[in-house]
């Protein structure tokens, strides 16, 4: 819901692909198709932000970004990630690092939500063994022709580790969820799993574990706004780095916008080419 608001807030942020890639020479070729120049200094000639929030609606990593973050032979193995400098933290909200490389800004709700998505997506491998009865049972309310959807979805929700008990009356009980599903969000997400899957049509196993992951992994994950000490920052991008695809959060937007030296030399007038 979180992430709805702010794509809606419109906030564009200039986005330079990262580099240090996997293939130097595919990475810096996206780099300059992709990229707008750094800080708003001259407008981008594309704009892969909103071709990213299409193709955010469906459920596709946008295409500049995949490719300028990986290189475009690199889709399958996890890309490097430069090792990165705290420097400090702007507006609550993101990260400012360094390296000898350049200058890199972090989103850090969606660094954290990269991180905590790839933890929830091996733990939805085997939901059902971690389902456990919730000590306060929650009821959820549907209108009546989704309720009569829901009871033929249930096994959907299974799938997940998520037991819903008809209780009449257009009411499910939920029953028993997986023990690590954030702690007080039990409840929204399963309501949400509930709207995702009356929307979806063709459900898949990898499709609901996904699912599930990304529902998580937003709630788990520290927001905007949110000081952040130097420790847990560099945490933070250290467990970044570790991550299978550490430039994309599960929703398909970018986590890493960076500026290479050489950027920030030709902005100055440094350098003349
Ligand atoms: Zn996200």
């Amino acid at each position: 819901m979180g992430e709805r608001k702010r794509d809606a807030a419109a906030v564009r942020p200039s986005y330079t692909a990262p580099f240090g890639g996997t293939s130097a020479g595919g990475a810096r070729d996206a780099v300059r198709e992709a990229r707008p120049s750094g800080g708003g200094y001259a407008a981008p000639a594309r704009d892969p932000w909103s071709a990213g929030t299409r193709a955010q609606e469906t459920g596709k990593v946008p295409d500049q970004v995949w490719r300028a973050a990986f290189g475009a032979a690199a889709a399958e193995t996890k890309p490097e990630f430069p090792e990165l400098y705290w420097i400090g933290q702007l507006h609550g909200t993101y990260i400012v690092a360094q390296n000898d490389g350049g200058l890199y800004l972090i989103d850090q709700h969606a660094a954290h939500e990269r991180i905590h998505y790839e933890i929830y997506y091996e733990k939805f491998g085997d939901p059902a063994a971690a389902s456990q009865e919730l000590l306060l049972p929650v009821t959820l309310s549907f209108a009546p022709d989704e309720y009569a959807a829901i009871r033929g979805k249930l096994p959907w929700f299974e799938l997940a580790g998520v037991y819903l008990e008809d209780f009449g009356g257009n009411t499910f009980i939920v029953r028993a969820v997986p023990h690590w599903l954030p702690e007080g969000d039990e409840a929204d997400i399963v309501r949400e799993m509930a709207e995702w899957i009356l929307k979806e049509r063709g459900i898949d196993l990898h499709k609901i574990r996904e699912k599930a992951a990304i529902l998580c992994s937003c709630k788990a994950s520290i927001k905007a706004n949110q000081a952040l000490t130097r420790e847990a920052g560099e945490t933070l991008l250290r467990r970044l780095a570790a991550c299978k695809q550490p430039y994309t959060c599960p929703h398909g937007r970018p986590i890493v916008v960076s500026f290479t030296t050489y950027e920030l030399e030709k902005m100055f007038k440094r350098v003349m080419s």
